[in-house]
């Protein structure tokens, strides 16, 4: 696709974040007039053929990006990834099981708290939520009736990652409740078994489109059947809209529209093998710089735990944090501000962020250090 030359600046915000130049070129040749209809994606009934067509597509997209088994099936909703916070203990019911890494797990286990019982199996908040758990948790014999295991595969503000499926033990055996997952900020960045998963969720708004829309991929005999909890509203339950196709209300059309672009560029590029492989390079870069300038940087995800699409750091010297922005910011580098709970910088590095903005960002980032500390 032609694209006429524009100003980009080398994005790296926490999401929503960087769309493929290719994408927002696609989606702007065909925003007025979508493919010789006479009118725009924004215009259409989500009851035509030409959307229908369309969400079919989105779903066929992410169906063969994670090679989605027949058992399970992808749903669009909204109210983004904090809604299913409260719709998965809602529909799976009470006794969920919480591994806490972070703000969004603990915000998943707050709400489910307020539904009914919930436990926290696993905690890094003492240590500032530098790590995953690395190794099978081992529960309490008394804990009975643990409905699922809730765990988040990448924790976007701390920036720390699960490189496994995290485990229980209960009596020496493994202990296998539902398992569910929210993988929000690494959602279609590299290959998932999906069989493995009872349900995941992902806001899109940073790998794979827009924000207003939120994918869940879910075994059929979970959204087939009704809520466990009585009483919930028809549009918080799973089966309401899997027997609608995601067409129980009116769905996010554009956004589906967005992110079925997104997905097919994604296939197009090689699917989330070669996507994974291009994040693990970008991320390198970084940690390694971060490894080589010790008097520089100071990593805050322990290193078995470091996230490929968050890259999370403090100065050593917090005093030079601005004039460090300043360099970036002349560089039209952005979005690279740590979250407040965590300070220093945070670099993020989804699937549209390319290899070129990473090295001239690392390029700013050592000659930053060079001139400022010596390395160790
Ligand atoms: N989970 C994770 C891992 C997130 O990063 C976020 C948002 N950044 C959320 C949940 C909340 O998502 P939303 O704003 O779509 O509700």
């Amino acid at each position: 696709m032609k694209v006429t030359l524009m100003k980009r600046i080398h994005n790296f915000n926490a999401g929503p974040a960087a769309f493929p130049l290719s994408v927002l070129a696609r989606a702007k040749e065909e925003f007025i007039d979508y493919q010789g209809e006479g009118l725009s994606v924004l215009e259409m009934s989500h009851r035509e053929a030409t959307f229908e067509s369309i969400l079919a597509r989105a779903k066929s997209a992410i169906t063969k990006l994670y090679q989605i088994p027949d058992t399970h099936e992808v749903l669009f909703l909204q109210g983004g990834a904090s809604l299913q916070f409260a719709m998965i203990p809602m529909n799976l019911g009470e006794g969920g099981a919480y591994l806490n890494t972070g703000v969004w797990a603990t915000n998943a286990l707050s709400e489910a708290k307020i539904l009914g019982q919930a436990h926290e199996l696993w905690s890094s908040q003492n240590e500032g939520f530098n790590a995953v758990p690395q190794t099978p948790i081992h529960i309490d014999q008394n804990l009975q009736n643990l409905q699922y295991l809730h765990y988040t595969s990448n924790n976007t503000i701390y920036g720390t990652q699960y490189h496994h499926i995290p485990s229980l033990i209960k009596d020496q055996t493994k202990y296998q409740p539902m398992l569910v997952c929210d993988m929000s900020s690494d959602f279609l960045s590299r290959p998932v078994d999906i069989s493995a998963y009872d349900l995941i969720y992902a806001g899109a708004q940073k790998n794979a489109g827009p924000a207003g829309v939120t994918v869940v991929i879910i075994k059929k005999t979970i959204s087939r059947q009704s809520a466990k909890m009585p009483h919930i509203p028809k549009i918080l339950q799973y089966k309401t809209h899997a027997d609608k196709d995601s067409m129980f209300n009116t769905p996010n059309t554009y956004g589906i529209y967005l992110l079925m672009l997104m997905c097919e560029w994604m296939i197009e590029q090689g699917g989330v093998e070669h996507l994974a492989q291009i994040n693990a390079q970008k991320s390198k870069c970084l940690y390694d710089l971060i490894d080589l300038y010790p008097n520089a940087f100071e990593g805050h995800a322990l290193k078995h735990s470091r996230s490929m699409m968050n890259v999370t750091f403090r100065l050593k010297d917090e005093s030079r944090l601005e004039a460090l922005m300043q360099a970036c910011e002349a560089r039209e580098i952005i979005g690279i501000k740590g979250h407040r709970s965590v300070g220093g910088m945070r670099v993020s590095l989804y699937n549209a962020v390319t290899l070129s903005s990473v090295y001239l960002l690392v390029d700013v980032l050592e000659t930053f250090a060079k001139s400022h500390v010596s390395k160790s």
